[in-house]
């Protein structure tokens, strides 16, 4: 046994625990033909501009990407009508999550996460010996006013999940105003919009308005990984006044956008045709799940994502392990404290028949 201790409390966190990997369940249960609808991942793949583009890129691989992703940042800073100043990437909204915590959070500060919300956020703010204050969900959504109401002189972070993974909700543009106008300058707000190019309503807030309007306390954070079909290759960005973004440089590793990620990336931001069919697809199929879920008599939440919450019962353990048997990956909501859904994401037409078909025949 080993002397060496990590971190004092470190061996309490639990750590994020991701939807099982096809290979992994075609080793357990002898298949060969899995689906995952686990990981809100593209059912159309990667955008063809982006594979061409890293396939251009693979002979450059022996040098080191640019540390700043200069074109890049200048690429989404065109794309969201803001200064390259005030954008910065990072590997993935999983490696920013990680630089702001790094960045800003010690022992003592307070970090307001929603229950049932992205459980990464948890992980780094304890790694940071911060303490983490959870707000209830109102009806499945982000509560955004008890949010602000557990803020108080120690607050440093409020993680806003918008969309809400899990539950798919969005809070609206006058909530957000409202919220903001009640959040203190000490405390960084986080919009942590992964989903953003899915969401299906009027009333979204506009949230890059307040980097562009200067606002010291506002961060936007989006990805690659969903819409864009890159979850792979591991590239996400955030928008924040410069000075917010400032001490995320110091504690960012170098290089860590990798040559290929900054090639796709800049390739699928002129890729329109891939975005719009994406989120078609992912629309036909949201309506197709919600259509098939009412049949089936089931419970679900209407969703501004490519993935659908759905109550399964008690037995949603069971019911998830039934469809493992049956080669499909989905995700029990148990660690976000919905022990009786599902978090179902949004397949091609085939997936999704083939979803509902088992389920109709484990729930008989
Ligand atoms: C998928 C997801 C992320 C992580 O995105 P990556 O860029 O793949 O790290 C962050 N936040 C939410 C809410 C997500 O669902």
């Amino acid at each position: 046994m080993t002397c060496i201790k990590p971190q004092r409390g470190l061996d309490e966190i639990e750590p994020y625990v991701p939807g099982k990997p096809i290979e992994e369940v075609q080793r357990e249960y002898g298949l060969r033909d899995v689906i995952k609808l686990a990981s809100n991942e593209n059912p159309l793949g990667p955008s063809p501009r982006a594979v061409e583009a890293m396939r251009e890129a693979l002979v450059r691989v022996n040098m080191y990407p640019d540390g700043q992703s200069y074109y890049l940042r200048q690429a989404l800073a065109r794309h969201l009508d803001l200064d390259a100043e005030q954008v910065t990437v990072g590997n993935g909204a999983d490696g920013i999550i990680v630089e702001i915590c790094l960045a800003y959070l010690q022992e003592g500060d307070e970090v307001v996460v929603s229950r049932s919300s992205f459980p990464v956020y948890d992980v780094y703010t304890r790694v940071m010996r911060a303490t983490l204050i959870k707000t209830p969900l109102r009806e499945y959504g982000i509560d955004l006013e008890a949010m602000a109401r557990a803020v108080n002189g120690c607050t440093k972070i409020i993680f806003v999940c918008n969309p809400n993974n899990p539950t798919g909700t969005v809070v609206t543009a006058p909530e957000v105003e409202e919220f903001l106008a009640a959040v203190p300058d000490h405390v960084l707000v986080v919009f942590d919009e992964a989903y953003y190019e899915f969401v299906d309503t009027e009333d979204f807030p506009d949230t890059l308005r307040y980097v562009r309007q200067g606002r010291q306390n506002v961060l936007t954070m989006r990805t690659f990984s969903k819409v864009y079909g890159l979850a792979g290759i591991r590239l996400g960005y955030a928008a924040a006044v410069p000075q917010v973004l400032a001490p995320l440089n110091v504690v960012r590793e170098p290089f860590a956008v990798n040559l290929l990620a900054q090639a796709a990336g800049l390739a699928v931001l002129e890729d329109e045709e891939f975005l719009r069919a994406t989120v078609a697809a992912n629309r036909a199929g949201r309506h197709f799940l919600y259509r098939e879920f009412e049949r089936l008599g089931l419970f679900f939440i209407r969703s501004h994502t490519n993935f659908v919450l759905v109550r399964v019962g008690p037995q949603a353990g069971q019911v998830a392990r039934a469809l493992l048997e049956r080669g499909i990956i989905v995700r029990p909501c148990g660690a976000y404290d919905l022990e009786e859904f599902l978090r179902v994401t949004v397949g091609s037409a085939e997936q999704n028949a083939r979803l509902i078909a088992a389920l109709e025949e484990i729930l008989r």
